[in-house]
């Protein structure tokens, strides 16, 4: 399984250069490319004896005259312009599936990024290293063991990062889960989440008062004249909180993560595909920024590392309206009643506690009959299949 750690990088001014012009060569390359393909396309479609682009034929074609042409190239990894010209064929291959739009250029600022396949680089603890530039120091050590694939170093609001991608072995390195238990998860509408234990996770509390620093900066940006070096240095501002404020949100959503999978066996969770996109608003913040598929891959591949599996309720199932002492079923729950007693036995519940307890009753039963003992391997088509490797890698790659 694939999966990446991003580690944030402390460059010197040397380094920092360097990682801006490996970017810049892997752009323009990548730029480059996308304009040749469209030509070469263009000149296929009105003769047929023409070859038809490829991403492999542009990188000879590139080789071919990067010395006499673009000699500056030849200052950074030779990895950052193939790299990006490999990743402009996966681009256009994830078009031509119907998974994602024409490919665009990449624009100064926005896409700063370069890859780096596994001969180009080494890690040693909270160190990696590079051809013609040493060491450079990161933030973290790697998280995850297993063969390293590739690493891609990118900024984000001035700040320069590496993701590496690790072919983990599965099972292999992470302690079984704690509790052998299982846990219905409800995502939340005002918590992040409720556990059927009772506990409220609330998630990031601190960036309240960032989210009002982000309203006042974004206002004072918009007032600024266009073109002006005072609007310039108020879009930076503006740029490292909006990642901050990511930043914390993501972090918010791997502690969740990350502590269901090591204290639960199984997790039950409801698919938000439908119900998500109904009640969106009403979602924690970071669910409903990070996504509900980034929650599920990482819930899914984290419970893959310590042997244990994520059930995810069809979309139809009544975690909210179903009584979990007895079973009886409302016909209606509007969203706004927090408690409720039930008809049938006079149980009095919390709504999001009893969906949890519902939920965590839904993943049991289902691992239990589709293997007859609770909690060993094979799984049921309730349950989703982890993203394939190659799905991973490929969206790892065109990040
Ligand atoms: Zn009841």
């Amino acid at each position: 399984m694939l999966i990446a750690h991003r580690i944030a990088l402390d460059l010197n001014n040397v380094q920092a250069i360097y990682m801006a012009r490996a970017a810049g060569t892997a752009r323009f390359a990548y730029n480059w490319a996308l304009t040749e393909w469209k030509s070469q396309y263009e000149a296929w479609k009105l003769d047929s004896s023409q070859p038809k682009p490829t991403q492999a034929a542009l990188r000879r074609q590139l080789n071919s005259i990067k010395r006499e042409r673009f000699p500056w190239m030849l200052e950074v990894t030779k990895n950052a312009p193939q790299m990006a010209i490999i990743q402009l064929g996966q681009a256009f291959q994830n078009f031509f599936a119907g998974r994602s739009k024409y490919p665009q250029l990449r624009k100064k600022g926005v896409h700063d990024r370069f890859t780096l396949t596994n001969d180009q680089f080494n890690i040693d603890g909270c160190r990696m290293r590079i051809p013609n530039l040493g060491w450079v120091r990161m933030r973290e050590s790697l998280r995850f063991a297993g063969k390293i694939m590739s690493a891609t170093v990118s900024r984000v609001a001035e700040r320069w990062f590496v993701s590496i991608t690790v072919d983990a072995e599965d099972d292999s390195h992470l302690p079984k889960a704690e509790n052998q238990g299982a846990v219905g998860v409800d995502l939340g509408v005002s918590a992040l989440a409720t556990l059927s234990t009772g506990e409220i996770i609330t998630g990031a509390k601190s960036h309240k008062a960032l989210l009002t620093r982000l309203q006042r900066l974004s206002r004072s940006f918009s007032r600024k004249q266009k073109g002006s070096e005072k609007r310039k240095k108020a879009k930076g501002k503006l740029a490292k909180l909006h990642a901050r404020i990511a930043a914390i949100r993501s972090d918010a959503l791997h502690q969740l993560t990350t502590s269901l999978t090591r204290r639960f066996h199984i997790i039950g969770i409801e698919d938000l595909n439908v119900r998500g996109m109904v009640k969106n608003r009403h979602l924690a913040r970071s669910i409903a920024d990070m996504g509900f598929f980034e929650l599920r891959r990482q819930l899914e591949y984290k419970a893959a590392m310590r042997g244990g599996q994520v059930v995810v309720a069809d979309r139809f199932y009544p975690s909210s309206k179903t009584c979990s002492s007895c079973g009886h079923k409302l016909e209606e729950l509007s969203l706004s009643v927090r408690q409720w007693t039930c008809p049938d036995c006079a149980t009095c519940h919390d709504r999001d506690v009893n969906a949890a307890i519902n939920l965590k009753n839904m993943a049991v039963s289902s691992t239990v009959s589709a293997c007859g003992e609770e909690g060993s391997g094979r799984r049921r088509k309730t349950t989703v299949k982890p993203a394939s490797a190659k799905q991973e890698a490929s969206s790892r790659f065109s990040q």
